[in-house]
């Protein structure tokens, strides 16, 4: 399936409303008007018809936030080939985090360029006040970089659930109010279709996903203190086990820690092995000094597999594998796959030797494995890692893989890109879907 990137994604949701607004307002000859109206900014309205530019764009503007929600609404329910469309779930929630803040900016523009009837009362308008009110605040405590540091994810998240009611109030706004979009056929059942799709797509999230998303039940097999933070868990299926691919992510609930967050991780194992491996860092109230807070033997439930960043998207011979601190999850995995097909060069920075817990594990693999060269590059001693210190005579035709903090990341890529690199070539995983 082609990837639907972000630079192709709002284009197309801008264009189709371009598209269906322009067929239906040439066609219309309808009596839509403005018997008595204000505007926030732009004084009265008093018979004027229906092609007054407030009211059009005004209305434009709120067709594109209905769809805009109803494609956020559609990608939280980690339906697997909405996965597949978006290149991944790691790349999903960045759309629909950016998503979110453009549709607050056209909701904005909505409420101030749409006219207000001043002749008849309707309970859609508070309901419609209300429903800015209440998603403006929503979008704000998703996006903003305060709110993000400073409230934990499991009570943000129960607070953005509530995001499928205040857009209830929003679709019930546009049903109860007059406007131009009920008058247009083509507009009217496109933006009411996609309001129906946004709102059955939260419901399924919110109601049904635990019903049809069966877990699968698993028990800690072994955990260990790996030092610097980090704890790994194995996990043993008590019934079914998880088909997965190298390079998947799960999420993992540990009932003992809390009965109702379930967080993503990497598995750092391979299909091949018995126990599903989890390696984790402590970064938070979840995870830090986790091997204290979760015994051998507790049940453990697991959602999944999730993510692209597996081998079915890589075509070229010639692999640039680069890890970051616990971002080496994905390739503790991946490694064990590369058999003869592929040359790979893994290059994993840590500050220094003691934090690369998986050194030896992966030096065996590497010494039945001629294709693959390791390097781990210690920051303490090297510096930061840049493409110059690639050891490449060469950028293009190579795939790479890039998975560890975000400065890391946008180094790398910005210096691959100058290199020449296209974007397809480079494939990252993100380690936070907030
Ligand atoms: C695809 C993916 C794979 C990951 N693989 C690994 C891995 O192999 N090893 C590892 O150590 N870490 C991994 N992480 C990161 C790990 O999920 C977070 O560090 C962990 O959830 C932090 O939880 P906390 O409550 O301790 O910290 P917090 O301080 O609450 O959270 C820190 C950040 O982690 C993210 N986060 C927290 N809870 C969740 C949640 N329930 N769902 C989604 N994101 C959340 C948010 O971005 C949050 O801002 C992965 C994340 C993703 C998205």
């Amino acid at each position: 399936m082609k990837m639907l990137k972000q630079e192709v994604y709002f284009p197309i949701i801008i264009g189709i409303h371009f598209i269906f607004w322009a067929i239906d307002l040439s066609l219309y000859n309808g009596s839509f008007m403005e018997v008595s109206s204000d505007t926030l900014f732009f004084g009265e309205l008093t018979n004027v018809g229906w092609d007054n530019a407030h009211r059009i764009l005004g209305e434009v503007f709120s067709s594109w936030v209905v769809t805009v929600f109803a494609f956020n609404f559609l990608m939280a329910t980690r339906a697997r080939w909405v996965e597949k469309l978006f290149g991944g779930l790691d790349k999903m929630y960045l759309i629909h985090r950016r998503s979110g803040v453009i549709a607050v900016f056209l909701l904005l523009a909505h409420f101030i360029a749409v006219p207000r009837d001043l002749v008849a009362f309707n309970p859609g308008k508070p309901l419609g006040f209300y429903a800015l009110i209440l998603i403006i605040v929503g979008v704000i405590l998703s996006a903003a970089p305060i709110f993000k540091r400073k409230i934990p994810y499991n009570k943000w998240i129960n607070f953005h659930k509530l995001m499928g009611l205040f857009y209830v109030m929003a679709v019930l706004h546009g049903l109860m109010v007059s406007s131009l979009i009920k008058e247009l056929p083509i507009t009217r059942v496109y933006v009411f279709g996609m309001a129906f799709l946004g709102i059955a797509a939260w419901f399924y999230r919110a109601f049904l996903y635990g019903v049809f998303n069966k877990k699968l039940n698993y028990s800690i097999n072994e955990v260990n203190d790996l030092g610097s933070g980090i704890t790994e868990v194995k996990l043993k299926a008590k019934a079914n086990e998880l088909v997965y691919k190298a390079g998947q992510f799960v999420f993992v609930k540990f009932p003992s820690i809390s009965k109702k967050e379930q967080h993503p991780f990497t598995i750092s194992s391979h299909p091949s092995e018995g126990d599903l491996r989890v390696t984790i860092k402590g970064l938070g109230d979840y995870t830090n000094n986790l091997h204290e807070k979760i015994a051998v033997g507790e049940a453990v439930t697991i959602e999944g597999p999730f993510g692209l960043f597996t081998f079915d998207n890589l075509d070229k011979k010639e692999q640039i594998w680069i890890a970051g601190g616990i971002g080496i999850t994905p390739f503790l995995s991946l490694i064990k796959e590369v058999g003869n097909q592929k040359n790979v060069k893994l290059f994993w920075c840590v500050k220094n030797d003691s934090e690369a817990i998986y050194k030896s594990e992966i030096e065996a693999v590497v010494a039945e494995n001629p294709n693959i060269d390791f390097t781990v590059w210690t920051s303490d001693d090297n510096g930061y890692l840049t493409v110059d210190k690639l050891g490449l005579t060469a950028y293009k035709d190579k795939d790479y893989l890039i998975c560890g903090p975000q400065v890391l990341k946008t180094s790398i890529m910005t210096q691959l890109k100058k290199e020449g690199v296209k974007q397809k070539q480079i494939h990252d995983e993100e380690f936070a879907f907030r």
